[in-house]
């Protein structure tokens, strides 16, 4: 391959040093305890539940897993309409789906692509039992709205926080709003343990029911007390979250410090926009996202493809929307998603990694300067 012209993904995962996670594993070959709610397990459970500053959390398999049993633990009835965001990863959606319930998709907000809270109430059926946004790219939801209107016609927000990690509203830890929030841990988000998740809430009794739902409801040798299914972390998988977590102030500083780099040197190209600050919040940089307005040159899908042929791999998160997709399209309530839509077209996620160098940042920002 050309020097210099090495693959650039739009993310990589984060690892501790080699040394320290051999180290860190060993003992796992004295008690050959792998999994089933192990030390390592318990450990990171309580280190999460302190360094996201939640009252309560339940750690999990993996993110996905995290938010069906979250919206599963709420007991709402089959049928029950939901409103929720089409702009977003497919797990949200599918999530509720796989709940028997009925998505009801709610546009969102051209300044931060999080779900627009002046939408909601004109939604709201007898039917409905929840509303499930999602602080997407870390933006964070209007949370005091959205936890007035749920206050207002008693239903549950369950919080896609899977990009939230780490993220701080007015000095409380954002897993703190709403009845529930699921951060994932999956490889490519800010902190992973491979694949991992973890529900965050503020009822203490939903802990023992998201245990029995993690766990086939096993309460003994002997007896099994409800209906569960299996979604417990793995020891190797805890033992990386918890020398993750050591070092993950050190990977947010440097993915802030390449954001700015973008900021820098895009901010005066015609036709890139970038999302709102939102200064009530402390960012995880997990994500660089440019809009890209009708003065840029060339499309979004143009642009995507320039990078590509020059080996940088952006990505367009979020398009299709989640109703767009094959599984869903047609099938639920009809709304006017103009902004979800636009956005959907106009977005892309640029590269942004703990290890990321600025001459390769370089490469990507000369190609989006000069496209044609
Ligand atoms: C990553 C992600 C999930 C799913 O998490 P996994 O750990 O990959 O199962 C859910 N929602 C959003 C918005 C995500 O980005």
């Amino acid at each position: 391959m050309e020097r210099g012209k090495e693959k650039i993904y739009v993310t990589r995962s984060s690892m501790p040093p080699y040394e320290e996670y051999i180290e860190a594993i060993k003992p796992l070959w004295e008690s050959h305890w792998l999994t089933n709610m192990g030390v390592y397990h318990m450990e990171l459970e309580r280190q999460l539940k302190e360094y996201l500053d939640v009252p309560y959390l339940s750690l999990m398999v993996n993110g996905h897993m995290a938010l069906e049993l979250a919206i599963q633990v709420m007991d709402f009835p089959e049928g029950g309409e939901v409103i929720t965001t089409p702009f977003t990863f497919i797990s949200t959606t599918h999530a509720i789906v796989r709940n028997h319930l009925k998505p009801v998709f709610c546009d969102v907000k051209l300044e931060d692509g999080t779900i627009d809270e002046t939408k909601i109430e004109d939604l709201i059926t007898e039917k409905t039992v929840a509303i499930v946004p999602v602080h997407v790219y870390g933006n964070i939801c209007n949370v005091e709205e959205i936890q007035r209107i749920a206050h207002k016609y008693n239903l549950k927000v369950i919080y896609d926080a899977a990009h939230a990690f780490g993220v701080n509203y007015k000095g409380n830890g954002i897993g703190s709003y709403g009845d529930a929030s699921v951060f994932s841990f999956h490889a490519t988000k800010v902190f992973n343990t491979i694949e991992g998740g973890a529900v965050a809430f503020g009822d203490g009794k939903l802990y023992d029911k998201l245990y029995n739902l993690k766990n086939f409801g096993i309460r003994g040798e002997e007896l099994v007390v409800s209906v569960g299914a299996n979604a417990k972390m793995n020891e190797f998988s805890a033992v990386m979250g918890l020398c993750n977590l050591r070092h993950v102030e050190e990977a947010v500083k440097g993915r802030k410090t390449q954001c700015e780099v973008y900021e820098k040197q895009l901010k005066s190209v015609r036709g890139i926009r970038f999302f709102e600050k939102d200064s009530t919040t402390n960012k995880n940089y997990g994500y660089f996202p440019i809009l890209m307005e009708k003065e840029y040159p060339v499309s979004r899908d143009i642009l995507y493809e320039k990078l590509k042929e020059e080996n940088v791999y952006a990505r367009k998160y979020f398009y299709p929307l989640t109703s767009d997709q094959a599984c869903f399209k047609n099938r639920y309530k009809k709304v006017e998603l103009k902004t979800a839509r636009e956005l959907s077209q106009r977005v892309l996620v640029l590269p942004v990694f703990e290890g990321l160098k600025e001459m390769e940042q370089i490469r990507v920002i000369d190609v989006i300067k000069n496209p044609v």
